[in-house]
C-alpha cells in the first residue's frame, strides 16, 4: 500500500486529530503548524504552506511562501494526550519552487550526510544532554532554587527530581526512544537522560524532540527544566557531548582498527585531526549563546583547551575505553543550547575535511589540561577555545570549511544575530560590576 495512505490510515486508528508539523529555525528554536487530520493528506502531499517571514532568521517578506515537507518516518504520537490525540511530524522546509530552503537546518545537515555518503560513510551520534530542574514560584516563573542537594549517582530520597526524571523516561520510551541511562549529575538539581545513539539526521530530530518532552514534564511536576549551558555560578553547568563514529556502507566501524596502538583506524586519526583543525570555527555553532562561554571554564569538566585525550575528561575531545563496533570520539565542549541540526553539520564537515586532507591530530595528552602551564601548551602546540561568542563569530568567519556547510544564509542570518545578541549584553552593566565598583571609584 501507498506510504502516504497507509499512515493517514494509521493515525485515525490512533485516533489522532491534530498533527502538529515540526521544523526547527536557524537560532535551534522547535516551531509547529497544527492541522486536523482532515489535512493530512494535503500535508503529505507537500501542500501545507507557511509564511516564513515571520520566523526569526528566515526570510524576506517578498520570498516568504514556504512549504513543509513531512519526514514520513517521523510521525509519532504524542504520549500525553488523550482523546483527542495529537501527533508530530517533522518537515523539511522547500521553496515555491520546490528546490530545498537554504534557511532550513534540517535541509543544511542533509547536505553535509549527503556529502559523508558520497566518500562511503553513515554518521552515527550518541549525545550526552544535561540539564536542571528548578523550582518555580508561585506565579510559576523559573527560579534558580533546585529541588534538591543530591551529587552525581545520588538516588532516591535525595534525589527528588527522580520522579520527573522517570516519567520523561516512560514517556520517551513511549516515542520510541531507547533509553540507555538517566542519573543525576554532578550539581544539585542537575540531571542527564541518555538515549541510543542513531543516524545524525535521527539524532538531531531526538535531541529536538528530547527537549521538548523534558520541558513539558518538568512542568508537569511543578520544575522548570532549562537547558541553559551555565545557570549558576560556582557550580557545573550543562554540556551536550557528541559521541560521534562513522559507519561504513557495509556497516562496520571506520574508527576501529584491531592493529593500531590505541585501535584507531587512520580515518578515526583524520576525523579527529579534522575536528581539532576546525574546533575554533565550528565552536560558535555548537556554543552559540553569551552563556555558552561561562560554562567554557576550568574546573567543571568542560573544556578549555584544544586538546584530545584517551581518558582524561578536561581536553576538548576524549576517546571513550570501548572498541570494535563501539570505537567512538566524544566532543566535549557543544552545549545543548546549540541548534543540534547545524552542530552536527558544522562537525561532521570538520571531520571529513581531516579525511580529505589527511590532517593528523597532534599527539594526545595524558594529565589534566586544566592545570597545564602556559609553556607546556607552547611547546606542545595548544591553544584555547574561543573565549566568548564574539571571538568564537570571528573565528567562524575565517573558517571557509564551516561556512561552506551552513551555506550563505545560515552563516549570515545566524553572525547576525549572534552579534545583535553580543552587542546587547556587552553594553549591559550586570550586578557584577556593580557590586565591584560602585563603592570603590
Ligand atoms: N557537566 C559537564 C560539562 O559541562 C560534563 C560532565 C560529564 O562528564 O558528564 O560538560
Ligand atoms: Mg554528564
Ligand atoms: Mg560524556
Amino acid at each position: 500500500m501507498d506510504q502516504k495512505i497507509a499512515l493517514i490510515e494509521r493515525a485515525k486508528e490512533m485516533d489522532v486529530e491534530f498533527i502538529h508539523l515540526q521544523f526547527t529555525d536557524i537560532l535551534g528554536v522547535m516551531k509547529n503548524v497544527a492541522i486536523t487530520i482532515e489535512q493530512l493528506e494535503k500535508a503529505l502531499d507537500n501542500e501545507i504552506m507557511f509564511d516564513g517571514s515571520s520566523i526569526d532568521g528566515f526570510v524576506r517578506i517578498e520570498e516568504s511562501d514556504m512549504y513543509l515537507r513531512p519526514d514520513l518516518s517521523t510521525f509519532v504520537v504524542l504520549p500525553w494526550t488523550n482523546y483527542p490525540r495529537e501527533a508530530r511530524l517533522i518537515c523539511d522546509i522547500y521553496k515555491a519552487d520546490e528546490t530545498p530552503f537554504e534557511g532550513c537546518p534540517r535541509n543544511t545537515l542533509k547536505k553535509v550526510l549527503q556529502e559523508a555518503a558520497d566518500m562511503g560513510y553513515i554518521m552515527n551520534v550518541g549525545p550526552e544532554c544535561e540539564f536542571f530542574l528548578f523550582h518555580t514560584d508561585e506565579k510559576g516563573q523559573p527560579s534558580l532554587e533546585t529541588h534538591d542537594n543530591a551529587g552525581y549517582f545520588d538516588l532516591a530520597p535525595i534525589d527528588l527530581g527522580g520522579n520527573a526524571r522517570k516519567d520523561m523516561t516512560v514517556i520517551l520510551k513511549q516515542m520510541g526512544f531507547e533509553i540507555e541511562t538517566s542519573h543525576h549529575e554532578v550539581a544539585p538539581g542537575q540531571h542527564e537522560i541518555d538515549f541510543k545513539y542513531a543516524d545524525a539526521l535521527t539524532t538531531a530530530d531526538n535531541i529536538m524532540t528530547f527537549k521538548m518532552v523534558v520541558r513539558l514534564i518538568a512542568q508537569r511536576h511543578g520544575l522548570h527544566a532549562t537547558f541553559m549551558p551555565k545557570p549558576k555560578f560556582g557550580v557545573s553547568g550543562s554540556g551536550m557531548h557528541i559521541n560521534m563514529s562513522l559507519e561504513t556502507l557495509d556497516g562496520k566501524n571506520a574508527f576501529y582498527d584491531e592493529g593500531d596502538e590505541m585501535k584507531l583506524s587512520q580515518v578515526a586519526y583524520h576525523f579527529l585531526g579534522g575536528v581539532m583543525d576546525h574546533a575554533k570555527g565550528f565552536t560558535a555553532i555548537t556554543n552559540p549563546t553569551v552563556n555558552s562561554y561561562k560554562r567554557l571554564v576550568p574546573g567543571y569538566e568542560a573544556p578549555v583547551l584544544i586538546a584530545w585525550s584517551a581518558s582524561n575528561r578536561s581536553p576538548l575531545i576524549r576517546i571513550p575505553a570501548k572498541r570494535g563496533n563501539s570505537t567512538r570520539i566524544e566532543l566535549r565542549n557543544p552545549d545543548p543550547s546549540a541548534n543540534p541540526y547545524l552542530a552536527l553539520a558544522a562537525i561532521l564537515k570538520a571531520g571529513l575535511d581531516g579525511i580529505k586532507n589527511k590532517i593528523e591530530p597532534p599527539t594526545p595528552v595524558t594529565s589534566n589540561v586544566y592545570h597545564m602551564e602556559e609553556q607546556e601548551m607552547k611547546e606542545k602546540g595548544i591553544e584555547y577555545l574561543p573565549g566568548n561568542i564574539y571571538e568564537a563569530v570571528q573565528w567562524l568567519s575565517k573558517d571557509a570549511v564551516i561556512k561552506e556547510a551552513l551555506g550563505d544564509h545560515i552563516y549570515e542570518k545566524f553572525v547576525d544575530a549572534v552579534l545583535y545578541e553580543w552587542t546587547e549584553y556587552s553594553r549591559y552593566i550586570s550586578q557584577w560590576e556593580l557590586d565591584r565598583y560602585l563603592r570603590k571609584f
